[in-house]
Parts: structure tokens; C-alpha cells; sequence
């Protein structure tokens, strides 16, 4: 993606470092990528002697830091949500690559380690006037489309309403909660999480096979109302259909038809199509005034390491390739 152009998809990828288990496990194997920040290439090993380059708008590598990864990520898309455009991030990747960490990590006690939501409703606060604008969050769970609200255990089936005229969509079935101060912000990250976990129990599957979303939205009197969308999506890696059956499988349909209906419409956005097919699910319904148009916005592709997971790194660099 250009950067800077609005309604173009602006792509990293971002490394993270092998874990312990990794570090012991793969001791005597080389990564299968390599990252070349300077040139914002990365390259994914083929074999010992040839590797595949690929370019993105930044590479960011296993030693970026949180602060690093939001300026360069979320930033540009934060400033224009307080300008008065729609906005969105969102973070796509294997499960176990740090979309979490990237997007919803609170870093509790360790501020260096917070993620973007965090350190955007940071910003968002820092910028409005408390006695004329509002902020005021939503943050929700998409799960088998379905979209359940975070911040309502008891409001598990939220429909999407889309304005016949303006085509600005909204979830009037959501909570819709005003922000004031960091601090309970946090605290309302935290209480959703929890929720989110109890309800994941109770649907019998794990929260990386869902996308999770906070929606932002800001009003101020001398500018138009907008709203920033921060997607931790659904795990990216391939359901075997051999090795699963009944609810798993479903569920990896699912996330399937969601995920490809994304890479539809972020491709439809890099080639500047006037067509982007947001109707085939609830995750590009959800997010139709948020990309495109005047919308800004970011994609953070996640990748791990390990040479054993080559093949769904291959796959998720090639999500992000196509994007841009
Ligand atoms: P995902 O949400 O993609 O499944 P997580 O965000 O849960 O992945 O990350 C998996 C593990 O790796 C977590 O323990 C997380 O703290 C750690 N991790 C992820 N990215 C990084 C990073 N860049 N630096 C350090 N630890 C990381
Ligand atoms: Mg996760």
C-alpha cells in the first residue's frame, strides 16, 4: 500500500523472537525467515542455499518495540480518527505469533509492554476536550457469526445496522460505554477479557478461534464523528478437515469464510476496485465504513520463527503480500 492514501491497505509484518521451547526444540535449525528492516524486505527460506523475498511497508523484527510497533502500525490511523476519519487495525497470524500481544496486551505493571489498544485510547484521550467531545468504546467477540458483546456476558446475538443513506454501520444492540480516564479504560479491557474467557468455556472453544473488537468511537463539535476498529482476529492457521469433525469443523469454516472474505476485500482495496465484496460475512459487514473510502487503514501481519511452522508463515506473508 502507498503510504499516506487513504482507503489503500498500509501492511507490516512483524517477527516475534523464538520462545523458550523454541530455543531449545529448534537449537539446531535456522529461522525460516530473515528480516531486513532497513530495506523493509523479509525473506522466507526455501531451502539451506535459497529464499523467497518479499517487501512490505515495514518489516518489524523480533527486538521492535511495543512503542515501535504502535507508531508505525496504529498511529497514522489514530491521528485520523481524531481528524475525523474511520479507521482501522487489525492483526492477522498463526495462532501463537502475538497478534494478542501486538493488539490487546495491557501490560500490567510493565508499561513498556502495552499494546495498541492501550496506547491508543492513550492518544485519543490526550487529544479531545473533556468538557465538549466524547469517546466512548464497544468491544465485542465474532465467533461462528455471531457477534457477542464483551461488555454483556447476557448479549451474545448483536445485529449490524447499516444507514440506508449514508452507509455508516452501526451495532445499536452493543454497550456503548463513555471513556474518561485511562484507568477505568484498563479496567474495561480487562473485565471484556474476562468475559470473553467465561463465555469461550461455556461455547466449548478457545478465544484465538475468534476475532476479538473494540470499537472506538469519537465525537467532537467542529469535527465529524468517526470511529477507530482494532481487530485481534481469529487464529489464521489451516483446520485440517481430516483430523477435525462436527463443532471444530464448523468453527474452522467459519473463521475460513471469514478470514478469505477479508482477503477479498483488502485485495479489492489494493487493486482500486470500485467493488468490495463486504457482504459475503459479519466481519466485512462490520467493517464496511471502516476500510475503504476516506477510512484509514493497517494490517499487522504476525509471523513466529519456527522452521517447523514454515509452511502456515509462508501462507500468512502471503495474506499480507496480497493486501498491498
Ligand atoms: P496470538 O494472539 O497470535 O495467538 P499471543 O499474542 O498470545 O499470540 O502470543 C503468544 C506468546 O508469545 C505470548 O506468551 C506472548 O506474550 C508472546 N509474544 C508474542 N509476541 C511477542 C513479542 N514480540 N515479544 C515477546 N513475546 C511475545
Ligand atoms: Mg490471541
Amino acid at each position: 500500500g502507498d503510504d499516506g492514501v487513504p482507503g489503500r491497505v498500509r501492511v507490516a509484518v512483524r517477527l516475534r523472537p523464538r520462545n523458550a521451547e523454541e530455543m531449545v526444540a529448534d537449537a539446531d535449525f535456522a529461522d525460516c525467515v530473515e528480516v531486513q528492516p532497513e530495506l523493509k524486505r523479509l525473506k522466507l527460506r526455501k531451502n539451506n542455499w535459497d529464499s523467497d523475498t518479499y517487501e512490505f511497508d515495514e518489516v518489524l523484527t523480533e527486538f521492535a518495540s511495543q512503542k515501535r510497533v504502535y507508531e508505525v502500525v496504529a498511529k497514522p490511523v489514530v491521528e485520523s480518527v481524531l481528524d475525523g476519519y474511520n479507521g482501522t487495525v487489525m492483526a492477522y497470524g498463526q495462532t501463537g505469533t502475538g497478534k494478542t500481544f501486538t493488539v490487546g496486551h495491557l501490560g500490567d505493571g510493565d508499561t513498556a509492554s502495552r499494546g495498541i489498544m492501550v496506547r491508543a485510547m492513550e492518544d485519543i484521550l490526550a487529544d479531545v476536550a473533556p468538557e465538549t467531545d466524547s469517546v466512548s468504546v464497544s468491544y465485542l467477540q465474532l465467533y461462528m457469526e455471531a457477534i457477542q458483546d464483551l461488555l454483556d456476558p447476557t448479549n451474545d446475538n448483536i445485529s449490524i445496522v447499516e444507514d440506508p443513506k449514508t452507509g455508516d454501520v452501526s451495532l445499536p444492540g452493543a454497550t456503548l460505554l463513555e471513556i474518561r480516564d485511562q484507568q477505568s479504560f484498563v479496567e474495561l479491557l480487562s473485565i471484556g477479557e474476562a468475559h470473553r474467557i467465561a463465555a469461550n468455556t461455556k461455547l466449548n472453544t478457545e478465544s484465538s478461534r475468534s476475532h476479538a473488537i473494540l470499537m472506538v468511537h469519537v465525537k467532537r463539535p467542529l469535527i465529524r464523528k468517526s470511529k477507530l476498529v482494532l481487530v485481534d482476529l481469529a487464529g489464521s492457521e489451516r483446520v485440517h478437515k481430516s483430523g477435525s469433525e462436527g463443532h471444530m469443523l464448523e468453527e474452522a469454516k467459519s473463521i475460513n469464510l471469514s478470514l478469505s472474505a477479508l482477503g477479498k476485500c483488502i485485495n479489492a482495496l489494493a487493486e482500486n476496485c470500485a467493488h468490495v465484496p463486504v457482504r459475503d460475512s459479519k466481519l466485512t459487514r462490520l467493517l464496511k465504513d471502516s476500510f475503504g473510502g476516506t477510512a484509514r487503514t493497517s494490517l499487522i501481519v504476525t509471523i513466529g520463527p519456527s522452521p517447523r511452522h514454515r509452511g502456515e508463515t509462508a501462507s500468512t506473508i502471503q495474506f499480507g503480500q496480497r493486501a498491498m
